[in-house]
């Protein structure tokens, strides 16, 4: 869909060496978008991943290592690239405990990737957008921006937070022709997701495929999981010019989550 639309803009993408950052990279890419990828490694293999995409779509592919646990790496990401037309915070951990045996090391990381690095990168985002005149802030949330699940305290309330960020933003940029907005996926098989398996197949004394339908889909209606294209799609939607007045909101792609 939206054939090469996005040729000659830079798309940078958090956390995107794999799960959904790399689908919503993937999609930017086909679309037309120069991709910067993003992790925490420095791996051969980053690099590789990289290439292969960038001869796959015919873009621009480069991946720059950044923490962003780190206020400063997250602001350096954006300004050592040099352009940044979509920003796409999607870097995000997960740690499970009920709230007297959360870690207090845990609350302070999942916080940091999941919350404020997205309010840095935007930060150093939002005058090269106004700079080039357009631009897309796109915050990857969750079921979990709007709605609780316990034991997940530090992430339940870091993308609640996402979301509040996203509205500020949307009416900070309100008048030009940038936009912001949050996508809030339901349940996505990716490996943030399947290494909660193991742990709940333990805790429930389930098998793989009880864990899937049982605890993970419960919350999800359609019993499916959303996938990275779907998702990826609607980013390279929200970058659409039909998506020009959508502005400091959520779409959820959930299976019908959120309308429980
Ligand atoms: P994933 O583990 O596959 O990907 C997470 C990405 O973040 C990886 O590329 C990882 O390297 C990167 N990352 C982790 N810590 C980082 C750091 N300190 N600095 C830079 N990058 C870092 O997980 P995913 O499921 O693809 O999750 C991506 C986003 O989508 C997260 O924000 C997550 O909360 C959100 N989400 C996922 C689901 C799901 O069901 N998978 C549902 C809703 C929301």
């Amino acid at each position: 869909m939206f054939e090469q639309f996005l040729k000659g803009k830079t798309a940078i993408v958090t956390g995107s060496n794999s799960g959904i950052g790399l689908g919503v990279a993937e999609r930017l890419g086909r679309a037309g978008a120069d991709l910067v990828l993003n992790s925490f490694t420095e791996r051969d293999e980053d690099h590789a991943l990289a290439d292969r995409l960038a001869a796959e779509l015919g873009v621009r592919v480069r991946y720059v290592r950044a923490d962003m646990s780190k206020a400063a790496e997250c602001r350096n990401l954006i300004r050592q690239t040099g352009a940044c037309d979509i920003l796409v915070n999607n870097a995000g951990i997960q740690h499970v405990a009920a709230i007297p045996d959360f870690p207090a090391e845990k609350w302070d990381a999942v916080i940091a990737i999941n919350l404020s690095s997205a309010f840095h990168t935007t930060a150093a985002a939002l005058p090269m957008m106004r700079e080039a005149g357009w631009g897309r802030v796109i915050n990857i949330a969750s079921a979990h921006g709007l709605t609780a699940s316990p034991f997940k305290s530090a992430y339940v309330a870091a993308k609640h937070g996402i979301v509040g960020l996203t509205k500020v933003t949307g009416l900070e940029t309100a008048r030009e022709p940038i936009t912001c907005n949050a996508i809030c996926p339901g349940y996505v098989l990716t490996p943030l997701v399947k290494a909660q398996i193991p742990d709940t197949m333990a805790k429930y004394g389930m098998d793989r495929d009880e864990v899937i339908e049982k605890v993970l889909l419960e919350r999800q209606p359609s019993k499916e999981f959303a996938t990275t294209q779907q998702l990826g799609d609607t980013a390279v939607f929200l970058c659409s010019e039909a998506a020009a007045q959508i502005t400091g909101t959520t779409i959820s792609v959930d299976g019908g989550w959120t309308a429980l």
